[in-house]
């Protein structure tokens, strides 16, 4: 176990400073020339800092390794004892890091757009990715979701660090396929799912080479990546490969277990306790592959999620309601063979939006339907929000309408079948962001780090923090970088040394 911390007593002054980043410009000190950084020398810096891998100095930040363990609720590590989970890892980062009791999501705070927001510094409504789900009116691509990387309408943060000429690394991020880095793993999967052969594709679409080298440096890592079931130990294999190999400027790691056992059993219930402490093990073996490659003193580690979760019980199909007005048309198979107006489904919430700007009447009808349900009990609909309202929420502008969820209700998308079922899974998210079980979670960590609180949180303000970490100009960001505890630090002074123990 390594445990670092910042020594107490120093000669000359205080060690930890909280501080603004920005006004920190710790990135003012990193060598000039960045490109070629494939063939350059390791610099004086880096050989001395290897000279001491026992004492390590923090120095300027070098390395951002953002690790997203999808759905980790943030009572995972402000309160492990209360259900119990070994998550080693977790506590120290608690005890010595800078932690979020909480962070405040995005409208839908469902998985694409809220990754999306967390390398843009963006809302979904300015981003583009709105919805896991692709745009499909009919019907098809069925089970498709927003993969593809062209769809971001704004800079990313694997864009700016690319252009400025610095490594970075997609380790199943969403929306990735097509994006250009260093490494790039996409989370990309087939319907139906899960078989070697679909495998294949994913292995296509990576960095050619790259997940054969892996699958010969880990015997089970073929057994353990069938996307979209591809298991966090696998993906680990993958960045612990990359920070040794690659030694990545920015690297960016998506764990989907947590996510996956939550939505199957519920938020700390059956198999999602050893999810969690599974993930902690891989957060661990990211932090030592980042100390073996001699990267770790100028590493800052930030550990995210993107939601929370919510216990359901029934579901409510909108679309059937659709059907039944005439606002869209079935086929004798139960095939979708026109539409006036379109549920995207969210689980805790869901888009309306209507085919003709100049239709009126499906206008009429939808605002009265739903505001009818909404005013009812056991409709599964809580509140109706209007165009205005989800510009205002940061979501999509072309939407006419959007539902949220009652309290234990999901929504689905579906046209077939009854309006109201019983739930299909334990517990499901993209509710409004502001209810307290969808508040992501954030823990930063590194020689770097210092210990304490970090304030007022926002998905929206990941980005700028990195960017700001490495130097990058996020000009249209609408978050700004959070206030995160540092030690300040310097190679040249024993003032600010972090020692590990
Ligand atoms: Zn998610």
């Amino acid at each position: 176990m390594h445990r670092v911390r910042a020594k107490t007593a120093i000669r000359g002054g205080a060690v930890l400073c909280v501080a603004l980043l920005c006004g920190a410009n710790l990135t003012a000190q990193r060598p000039a020339a960045r490109r070629g950084w494939d063939t350059r020398p390791p610099s004086p810096q880096t050989a001395h800092s290897r000279l001491f891998t026992q004492r390590p100095a923090a120095g300027p930040i070098e390395h951002v390794i953002v690790v997203s363990v999808d759905g980790m609720m943030p009572q995972t590590y402000l309160n492990p004892d209360a259900h119990g989970l070994k998550v080693p890892t977790l506590r120290e980062i608690v005890r010595q890091g800078a932690y979020s009791e909480g962070v405040r999501g995005v409208f839908p705070t469902v998985t694409y757009p809220s990754h999306t927001a967390m390398v843009t510094g963006a809302n979904p409504g300015t981003h583009g990715i709105v919805t896991n789900g692709a745009w499909a009116p009919l019907g098809v691509p069925a089970g498709a979701w927003r993969w593809y990387a062209q769809e971001i309408r704004v800079p990313t943060l694997w864009d700016l660090a690319r252009a400025r000429g610095l490594k970075t690394a997609l380790i199943f991020w969403p929306v990735t396929v097509g994006a250009r880095g260093t490494v790039v793993v996409p989370e990309f999967w087939r319907e139906p799912t899960g078989t070697a052969e679909d495998a294949k594709l994913n292995f296509a679409i990576s960095t050619p080479g790259l997940l054969d080298a892996v699958a010969k440096r880990f015997p089970d890592f073929r057994a353990k990546f069938l996307p979209p079931r591809a298991e966090d130990e696998a993906l680990t294999d993958v960045g612990v490969y990359v920070i040794e190999t690659v030694q990545p400027n920015l690297l960016l790691l998506h764990l989907a277990d947590v996510d996956h056992w939550q939505h199957e059993d519920g938020p700390f219930a059956g198999r999602a306790l050893p999810a969690l402490e599974n993930a902690d093990k891989q957060i661990a073996r990211v932090i030592a592959a980042a100390k073996k490659a001699g990267t770790w003193d100028q590493t800052v580690l930030m550990i995210v999620s993107d939601h929370g979760h919510a216990r359901t019980s029934q579901r409510v199909r909108p679309g059937v309601w659709l059907c039944e007005k005439g606002l869209v048309k079935l086929d004798e198979n139960g095939k979708i063979t026109d539409w006036k107006a379109y549920v995207l489904a969210s689980s805790g919430s869901a888009y309306i939006y209507v085919k003709e700007k100049e239709d009126l009447e499906t206008r009429k009808i939808l605002v009265e339907m739903f505001q009818q349900a909404a005013s009812k009990p056991g409709t599964g609909i809580r509140q109706v929000f209007t165009h205005e309202q989800i510009v205002a929420m940061g979501g999509d502008p072309e939407a006419f309408l959007a539902l949220e969820a009652a309290e234990g209700w999901a929504i689905v998308g579906e046209t077939k079948g009854d309006a109201i079922s019983p739930a299909t899974q334990a517990a499901e998210h993209g509710y409004l962001p502001e209810r307290p079980e969808m508040r992501p979670s954030m823990l930063v960590y590194g020689p770097a780090i210092g210990h304490g609180k970090i304030e007022g949180a926002r998905l929206i303000d990941v980005a700028p923090t990195v960017a700001r970490w490495l130097g990058l100009k996020l000009e249209k960001a609408e978050g700004k970088p959070l206030e995160v505890p540092i030690h300040h630090a310097q190679a040249s002074s024993d003032t600010g040394r972090v020692t590990t123990h």
